[in-house]
This record gives structure tokens, sequence and C-alpha cells, in this order.
């Protein structure tokens, strides 16, 4: 085992601090690297906060990370010393069933292994993430990161970027299909920059009147303020697909009404309330209310070459580790735009 700083939460809510985790010797297929920047996720916030059920402790999140390999296992072929690399929330899962056969990991049927909080399917010991120096991880859960000109900024395509890569291209956001983007943060200002790549009309609605300004500039056709009763109604029976990114309990209702017949809300975010459906609204128009988690390794190797050669990264913050809780914070209240990325040079 191999000493390794981090900044980590030893109990529910508790802010972070600099700790030392333990990493793995390195088994045959194991790629090791230096991080560089993590990127924070709301997701990293609702788990620190206990809102995705139990955690185990030490709690080090981090799910957007981005290095530099440092060491190779015996027999990993893919990877050079060097080499940028990527790893988002998947570091392993059984790899024969008809999900992970199919390259929907995220959905294997034993469980998938996710990069912090989750389950090391050898050792049977907790995974510890990105908010720290270095990662071991096998080579097949690891992505090769494209030279992006702003590396820091392209930390988030690994979680945010593939959040809505996945459905937009599974529910095919083209020409011709009006796409909807609801919650313009970390998640959603990347799908508006995805969702246009693709060639689609791009609809944002927000609750905050300072993006409705900031729309447009972020590529977007349109942006609506979603307590403005007036623009919301032009919009109904409109939009094809709409994304939903809100991180908090909010009324779905109002979005399945601007969809076409057969359009789909497709959820992403994780309010830890339930939401709450109309019945009517669902039949009336064929209308589907779905949801969509992360997307596989292949998929996500395919966001980043797509996105590198449409120069799409985030936008936002780059902030020494050190300033974790405070970013966090800002996070919760909304303070940003449009994501953290941390810089772990000073680890
Ligand atoms: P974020 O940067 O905090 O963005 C969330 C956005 O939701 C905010 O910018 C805001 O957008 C909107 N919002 C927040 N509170 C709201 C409220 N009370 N009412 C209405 N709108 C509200 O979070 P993120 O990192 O993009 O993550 C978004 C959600 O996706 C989180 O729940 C996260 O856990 C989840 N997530 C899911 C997956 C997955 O695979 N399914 C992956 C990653 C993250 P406006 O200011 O524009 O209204
Ligand atoms: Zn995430």
């Amino acid at each position: 085992m191999k000493d390794v700083k981090a900044y980590g939460a030893r109990a529910i809510d508790a802010p972070l601090e600099l700790m030392t985790i333990q990493r793995r010797e390195l088994r045959p297929q194991d790629v090791e690297f230096e991080i560089l920047y993590c990127g924070i996720c709301h997701s990293d916030l609702h788990r620190l906060k206990g809102e995705f059920g139990r955690s185990h402790y030490p709690l080090v999140p981090g799910h957007e990370i981005l290095g530099r390999v440092t060491a190779l296992g015996s027999a990993v072929k893919d990877f050079k010393l060097g080499e940028l690399v990527g790893v988002g929330c998947i570091v392993d899962s059984c790899g024969h069933c008809s999900c992970c056969q199919e390259g929907l990991e995220q959905f294997c049927t034993e469980g998938v292994s996710f990069s912090f909080n989750g389950i090391d399917r050898v050792s049977g010991g907790y995974t510890y993430g990105g908010f720290s120096k270095s990662y071991v991880c096998e080579d097949k859960y690891v992505l090769h990161m494209p030279p992006f000109e702003q590396l820091a900024m392209a930390a988030p395509l690994l979680c945010a970027g593939i959040t809505v890569y996945s459905p937009l291209r599974h529910w095919q956001a083209g020409p011709g299909k009006h796409v909807g983007i609801l919650g313009i943060g970390g998640l959603g200002h990347l799908a508006v920059r995805i969702a246009k790549a693709m060639g689609a009309e791009v609809t944002v609605f927000t609750s905050s009147p300072a993006k409705v300004a900031d729309a447009e500039r972020l590529g977007a056709d349109r942006a609506v303020l979603s307590s403005d009763e007036e623009a919301m109604k032009a919009l109904r029976g409109q939009l094809d697909l709409i994304i939903d990114t809100v991180s908090a309990g909010h009324e779905v209702n109002a979005y399945l009404t601007q969809l076409s017949v057969d359009g789909s809300v497709v959820v992403v975010g994780l309010p830890a309330e339930p939401l709450k459906v109309s019945a009517g609204l669902l039949v009336h128009g064929r209308r589907s209310l779905s949801g969509s988690n992360i997307g596989g390794i292949a998929e996500t190797q395919e966001m980043l070459d797509f996105c590198y050669q449409h120069g799409i990264v985030a936008e936002g913050e780059v902030l020494p580790v050190s300033q974790v809780n405070e970013a966090l914070a800002r996070l919760e209240r909304g303070d940003i735009h449009y994501r953290f990325v941390l810089d772990m040079q000073e680890l």
C-alpha cells in the first residue's frame, strides 16, 4: 500500500480535511497516475451531506479525475508513462453481464464500482476519490484524454460531460430536434454546448435571471426564466427532449407540458425528494419521463473525442485543493458559473 495525501470528510456533513489514505499496490492491469485536476460535481456534495444514503468514512470525494500516468502494471499495453488520462465514476464492473457486454457498465447487474465510496471488487475495501494526489485504476476504466488546451476545464467532462452526452445521443439530439436543458449548472452548461454541437435547436430553462442573459453566449438559441409564465406558455408542446439536471426538488410537470407528442423529459439530476408527476400530462401526447445515469466507458471516450473535436470544455474556476470547503459551500448556494475544478499541485 502507498500513502497518498487527500482531502476527505471523517463524518456526515463534516468539513473536508487534509489526511493520508492508502492506494493499493499495482495489480498487473493497473494504471497509476498523478492527479493534476479534479472537478467538483454536485453528486460529491449530495454524498457529503448524506443525501445518497450511508457512506463509508473517511470519505474522499471526486470523480472527475484527470492526471498523468506515473506507473503501469506489468500487463498494461494501451497506456504510456507520462500520458494524460482520466477516470470518471466507474472503476470496475463484472464484465460479463448483458449490460457490461453492451458497454453499459453503469448498469452492471452485479453492481458497478464507483471511483469513490465504492467497493474494490478484488480486496473488498472502499475506493477513495480524486480529491487526492494520485489514483490507481484498472486500465479498462481509464480514459485517454485528448490534449485539451484548457486542460483543467476538461476534467468535468468525465462526469458532467458524459452524463449529458449519453442521453443526448440516446434520444438522438441533432438537426431538426428541439432540445431543452433544464438547470444550468455544471451538467447543464455542458449540455447546452454538446446539444448545439450535435446540431439541435437548444432552449435553456433556468431559475436564475443572470443565466438567461448568459445562455446565448453559451450557445443556446433562447432562454426562458422558469418563473416567467408567459414565456413558458409560448413553448407548450414544442420540445422533443428535455434534459433535467436540477439538483433540488422541483416542479417537473411544467416541463412535461413543453413536450411534443412522444417527447421525453430525461431526469439526470438527483434531488433527494421524490418528483410529483401528473398522469394526465404523460398520457396526453404519449409523453415519457425517463432517466439516465452517466455513460459507459466506450461512450465516455467517444464523448471526450467529440468534445475535443468541437472545442468543448467546461467553464468556471480553478481553485487550489486547499480551498475545497469554500468551493463546496459556494456550490451549495449556487454561487458558481459553472464548474469548480480543484488543482492538486500543492498536495
Ligand atoms: P449544479 O452545478 O449545482 O447545477 C444544478 C442546477 O440546478 C443549478 O445550477 C440550478 O440551475 C438548478 N437548481 C438548483 N437548485 C434548484 C432549485 N431549488 N430549483 C430549481 N432549480 C435549481 O449541479 P451539477 O453538478 O450540474 O449536478 C446536477 C444534478 O445532477 C445533481 O443532483 C447531481 O447529483 C446529478 N448528477 C447526476 C448524474 C447522473 O449520472 N445521473 C451525474 C452527475 C450529476 P439554474 O440556476 O439554471 O436554475
Ligand atoms: Zn458527478
